[in-house]
């Protein structure tokens, strides 16, 4: 499983700076009319995952709270998380 010394890695570092995304800056953007989005969909099981999902919460803590009465009703134990953010690009934010 571990392909740490997988020598068909090729060296890609003879192409970097040709590109420039460095000269964007991405920032969250607080704003109070959109609020964060968290949730998580349970991926546990063999063959099909159990797929139950959250839906859409606003905090961590309410997402830990979902989950860990999700875990104590089936035992369930994998999940995904996804998060929802707002950004804003700022061109030309490099030095
Ligand atoms: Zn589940």
């Amino acid at each position: 499983m571990p392909d740490a010394a997988n020598p068909a890695t090729p060296a890609r570092s003879a192409t970097r700076g040709r590109y420039r995304f460095r000269e964007y800056r991405v920032a969250a953007v607080p704003d109070p009319m959109t609020l964060p989005g968290y949730e998580a969909v349970c991926v546990t099981g063999e063959e099909h995952d159990c797929a139950a999902a959250s839906g859409t919460l606003h905090t961590p803590g309410e997402l830990t709270r979902w989950i860990a009465e999700h875990c104590a009703t089936t035992g369930h134990e994998l999940y995904e998380q996804t998060t929802r953010a707002i950004l804003r690009a700022e061109p030309g934010a490099w030095q």
